[in-house]
């Protein structure tokens, strides 16, 4: 990165340079030739004053001394085309051509003129009326100087210029070391982050540059690593010791049952305690997997549903455990309320709340299903007339595991999964779970779900 930077910056400064020094070139040859242009106009002044008339119509220069230099490179010419004089400091040609017979009228020009090996002049060329008749007056100076000036500072650039880039590439690569050195920083604490030390955070130099922001994301993202590490941590310690109870029961059973001889029905009754036992390790095995197949592929089959069918099936699945209980389960609501769900899905998520309604309410008591369709979606309560679930608990039932009360859910069997699979569920079809308990009076876990549309009149059945 630090050598592609350097280039490129090379690159744009190398283009930059060019063209400041081609511009530079430019217009320092412009304001040489216009310089020259103007030392010829006041020479032509000088000149014009000297000029006189011969009797056969020539042209000689008057004055003396320095005033005569001053005519040695001038050329006066007829509109005919005939040379009416010519200054000693001029070989013929030297200013241009003859000029064609016929000058049209008066005009000041200036040219540069190259004439074989000499170096160009830069020739004015201006006609006007003298003593009644048109002349062309010519005066030529030498571009010899301003060449000269021009080629030194062409020269003084084309060596410059490797040596400015060649400063600027130094530059420019210490500059990107020094910027990129923080990331380099970054990068090497980086590699040193393992499973072991995820608590440890990349130094932030400055947090308002990018290379501070940067950090400070990462860190941000260390962060959430480090605690779903510690979930996952947590997770297994709380499954295995979850597997390990049921395991146990198992085995305990099967060594009092071995130890001595016994009546077959001691055995019966043995072999059933382990099945009691098994069962309470399929169901935990299964939860298990329902929740890490969920999060490996949260991939839904989904499927427009009625959501009041949903829950008449979820309650007859466990109407026997309610009717053992003596309790009553009511599905009612608004028959039209559908929503684009994977019914297995939704449907253990209903069971899971109906059976904690069941197993967390006291015999005879009455729990009530309702499906309705709101402005914000579908919504399913679960009500029950059970204990609620104290303040505090509130927030964390929905924890794997977590339990109000670990001794008497456990003797009913749960894991504590229950409500995670629930939330799940209903957050993999972009919804969520409300609880509405007050203490002594009963819970409601209010399923909210986005619906694909509300039609129907409101049924309402008894089970
Ligand atoms: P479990 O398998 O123990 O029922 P859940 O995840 O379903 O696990 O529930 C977590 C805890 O929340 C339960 O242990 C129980 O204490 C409490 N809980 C869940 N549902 C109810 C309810 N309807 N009434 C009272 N407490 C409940």
């Amino acid at each position: 990165m630090r050598t592609r930077l350097t280039l490129w910056y090379v690159a744009v400064l190398s283009g930059v340079l060019v063209l400041y020094a081609a511009s530079a070139l430019f217009f320092l040859r412009l304001a040489l030739r216009r310089e020259l242009d103007r030392a010829l106009d006041a020479q032509f002044e000088g000149v014009e004053d000297l000029l006189v008339q011969e009797p056969d119509g020539t042209v000689r220069m008057g004055g003396h001394g320095d005033e005569n230099e001053s005519g040695r490179f001038v050329e006066v010419w007829s509109s005919e085309g005939r040379l009416l004089y010519r200054g000693e400091g001029l070989r013929e040609g030297e200013l241009g051509e003859a000029p064609r017979p016929g000058l049209p009228g008066a005009r000041t020009s200036h040219a540069s003129v190259k004439l074989g090996d000499d170096p160009p002049r830069r020739v004015l060329s201006h006609r006007y009326h003298f003593h009644g008749r048109l002349v062309l007056v010519r005066i030529g100076a030498s571009e010899r100087w301003q060449r000269h000036a021009f080629r030194e500072l062409l020269v003084g650039l084309f060596f410059g210029l490797p040596v400015a880039l060649a400063i600027a590439a130094f530059g420019g690569h210490w500059l990107a070391r020094r910027s990129l050195r923080p990331l380099d920083r970054m990068a090497r604490h980086a590699e040193r982050l393992t499973a072991e030390n995820l608590g440890e955070r990349l130094p932030v130099e400055n947090p308002d540059d990018e290379l501070g922001h940067l950090a400070s994301v990462f860190n941000l993202s260390l962060a959430r690593i480090e605690r779903s590490f510690a979930e996952l941590r947590r997770f297994t310690a709380d499954a295995s010791h979850e597997l390990r109870t049921p395991l146990t029961a198992i085995r305990t059973v099967g060594e009092v049952a071995l130890q001595e001889e016994q009546k077959p029905e001691r055995y019966r009754e043995a072999i059933g305690n382990m099945l009691v036992a098994l069962d309470r390790l399929s169901r935990l095995v299964g939860s298990l997997l329902t929740l890490s197949r969920g999060e490996a592929s949260p991939s839904l089959r989904r499927q427009e549903v009625r959501l009041l069918d949903l829950a008449r099936e979820s309650a007859s699945l466990l109407g026997i455990l309610a009717e053992e209980r003596g309790q009553t389960i009511e599905v009612r609501g608004d028959g039209g309320v559908t929503a684009e769900v994977d019914g297995l899905i939704l449907r253990q998520a209903l069971i899971n709340l109906v059976d904690n309604a069941i197993k967390y309410s006291p015999p005879g008591a009455a729990i009530v299903v309702e499906v309705r369709g709101d402005a914000g979606g579908a919504v399913v309560d679960v009500v029950d007339q059970g204990p609620g679930i104290p303040e505090e608990h509130r927030a964390r039932v929905f924890e794997r595991f977590y339990r109000v009360d670990a001794a008497r859910s456990r003797e009913e069997g749960g894991a504590g999964l229950g409500l995670s699979i629930a939330l799940w569920a209903a957050q993999a079809h972009g919804g969520r779970i409300e609880l509405v308990s007050q203490e002594g009076k009963g819970s409601t876990f209010r399923i909210l779900l986005p619906t694909t549309g509300q039609k129907g009149a409101a049924e309402s059945e008894e089970r």
